[in-house]
């Protein structure tokens, strides 16, 4: 098919027999249960929404449910600290692939406290602390941008599943303290935490998501209009979903689907098509990897039935 028809119209009849399809796979994952708040979630869900570059939005399911971002934050952290530190954010904070699990903490040990990419737990930490010196209010500030790109004043943190990844964050508080040990991690351990979890439990629907990120797709042009990141930058932010999206799964994520894209232990993945749309999937059972087994698959077979892999 040639990429310059590519718009809902063409997708729209895929999204439910595409849907049933990837369905099938719901009853082979685990829903996240190492934050005890979000193991209350049902299973079965499964919703998907597509916004192409002229703003059209179609979706099919459990699209309008909000759920919990988890590390689709990381991405909008991401582009906040772009828009302030641009070139010097990455003068302690990596771009490679980490192929370890999302929140090891082996690596950052031998790299001597410097997170391999922005999309590991401990490259959000420092994104998150690097954001905690330069914003007044890191976030309502997160909030209010993402109210913004999805165009929904609604959008809100689960305050009880951000208590309940605080109390359950040794982990995180570990890779905090291991930076911090390196000289890498300016601000209070705990204060920066507090953050960070408090933008893993934001929620937001499919739709939501798909708006959202649409400026990913558009040259950092958002629903609105407004530039929220130049050109270039927008291009290195999907070339590291590209290569670092799904943690240490994110090369079978390029083999098989072929789009940069962003995952999170709630379910969710965002996928960009740069120049055509973006989309998000979600259904809350995991992989091995943390990322949605039913999301990805309905993501392979989409692309397959469309030829549209970006390689
Ligand atoms: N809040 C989760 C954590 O810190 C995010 C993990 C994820 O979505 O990958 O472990």
């Amino acid at each position: 098919m040639s990429l310059a028809q590519l718009n809902v119209d063409q997708i729209k009849p895929l999204l439910a027999p595409l849907a049933e399809q990837a369905r099938k796979l719901i009853g082979q994952g685990k829903v996240a249960d190492y934050i005890p708040a979000l193991k209350q979630v049902a299973s079965n869900q499964f919703g998907v929404a597509v916004c192409d570059i002229n703003g059209n939005v179609i979706s099919f399911g459990d699209a309008t449910t909000p759920f919990s971002i988890q590390s689709i934050s990381k991405l909008f952290t991401l582009v906040q600290a772009i828009k302030i530190y641009d070139e010097t954010l990455w003068e302690k904070i990596g771009k490679e692939p980490s192929g370890q699990r999302f929140n090891s903490l082996v690596q950052l040990e031998t790299d001597h406290g410097i997170p391999r990419n922005p999309f590991i737990n401990a490259g959000a930490l420092a994104v998150c602390d690097r954001l905690e010196s330069r914003l007044s209010a890191p976030n309502y500030q997160l909030i209010e941008l993402l109210q913004k790109l999805a165009k929904n004043p609604f959008i809100k943190t689960n305050l009880k599943v951000a208590r309940s990844e605080l109390e359950h964050g040794s982990r995180n508080a570990a890779m905090a303290y291991l930076m911090k040990a390196f000289d890498n991690f300016a601000n209070p351990v705990e204060k920066v935490l507090e953050s960070y979890c408090h933008h893993c439990a934001i929620e937001m629907s499919c739709v939501d998501l798909a708006k959202a990120t649409l400026f990913l797709a558009n040259s950092g042009v958002d629903l609105n209009g407004d530039k929220i990141l130049d050109r270039s930058q927008t291009v290195r932010i999907n070339a590291l979903m590209a290569t670092c999206g799904l943690y240490d799964a994110s090369g079978e994520f390029a083999f098989q689907v072929g789009l940069p894209g962003k995952s999170g232990v709630g379910g969710g993945i965002v996928a960009i098509h740069p120049k055509h749309f973006s989309i998000c999937v979600w259904s809350p059972e995991l992989d091995e990897f943390g990322n949605s087994k039913a999301a990805t698959e309905f993501l392979k077979i989409l692309t397959d039935e469309l030829k549209i892999s970006i390689y």
